[in-house]
């Protein structure tokens, strides 16, 4: 793997922490993302994240200092992936919004640039036409709290190159990540097909008014030991996420409860901004 030059693609909740993490170790890292105003999010977002490098991981300030000097930003696509010998896409968990993506990215990356879809749910072979190389195409799925929660699974599909598989796993070791290769394609890979019905599980729970999320979180915490219940835990990973992947699911199901579900949080989190911990509140207040 002599990777130099990453792109990030999508600044939002698990954009930005992959940007982070991959300045930090080092990488010439470019940011993009839809406009100036959405990086200078990003930019406010990493004078905030640099702070737990220093108290998670004791970063020296010159560690953090060149962090920030090996990321740079551009809203503009080409501009964006002129140099990357790895692009890591990060946009919205929307079939429609990925398959524009890669289509556009096709035609303005170099023939050296791989791409890396951190989708959460849908299979890198569901978009690896539109990528036109998918040889040079595969999931590299990280978790929230990435710095901490250093989990990394590499996903291949069926054409995927081997060659490119073992880069990006050395690549997922250089940024400090565990990297959990999977042996074939699997919707949700590891975590999140334990995840995802677990979610869709407290989530019918609250829509069939069986209990409320105060009540099903400590329902969880106490029985099981874990610090944390899945309302908690949906206001990390962004309800923003939670609401796409529920359409998707309503929408290929017809299941009524998951119909009900996606209207649920539309009118309650989705149009009130309550998007979880980003937006300072969601199931609960922060
Ligand atoms: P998000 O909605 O917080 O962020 C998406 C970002 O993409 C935004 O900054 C948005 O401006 C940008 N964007 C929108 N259209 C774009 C385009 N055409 N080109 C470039 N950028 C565009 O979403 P998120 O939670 O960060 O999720 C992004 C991806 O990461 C999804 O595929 C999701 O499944 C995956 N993921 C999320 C989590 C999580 O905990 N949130 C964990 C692992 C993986």
């Amino acid at each position: 793997m002599n990777y130099k030059n990453i792109t990030i693609a999508g600044s939002g909740v698990l954009g930005y922490q992959v940007a982070f993490q991959t300045a930090f170790f080092g990488f010439k890292t470019v940011v993009y993302d839809i406009n100036e105003d959405v990086l200078d999010k990003a930019k406010a977002k990493f004078d905030i994240l640099n702070k737990e490098y220093i108290k998670d991981l004791n970063a020296t300030p010159e560690q953090i200092d060149q962090t920030f000097k090996n990321l740079s930003y551009s809203s503009n696509l080409e501009d964006a992936v002129k140099d990357a010998d790895l692009l890591i896409e990060s946009v919205p968990e929307n079939p429609d919004i990925k398959i524009d993506f890669y289509s556009k990215l096709a035609k303005v990356a170099p023939a050296k640039t791989i791409f890396a879809t951190n989708s959460s749910t849908m299979l890198p072979s569901t978009f690896a036409d539109s990528t036109g190389r998918p040889s040079q195409f595969l999931a590299l799925h990280f978790a929230n709290s990435i710095w901490k929660h250093n989990t990394a699974e590499i996903m291949g599909h069926p054409a995927t190159s081997p060659e490119v598989f073992e880069d990006v796993v050395a690549f997922a070791k250089a940024i400090g990540m565990l990297a959990l290769p999977l042996k074939k394609e699997q919707p949700g890979y590891i975590i999140n097909s334990m995840l995802v019905p677990f979610f869709y599980s407290a989530t019918d729970l609250l829509l069939k008014e069986v209990a409320d999320p105060e009540t099903i979180d400590k329902t969880w915490m106490k029985a099981t030991g874990s610090p944390t219940g899945p309302f908690a835990m949906l206001d990390v990973v962004g309800i923003t996420t939670l609401y796409n992947v529920v359409k998707m699911n309503a929408e290929q199901t017809k299941d009524p409860i998951k119909i009900k579900t996606v209207a649920y949080l539309k009118e309650h989190y989705i149009d009130k901004n309550k998007l979880g911990v980003s937006t300072g509140e969601g199931f609960y207040k922060y």
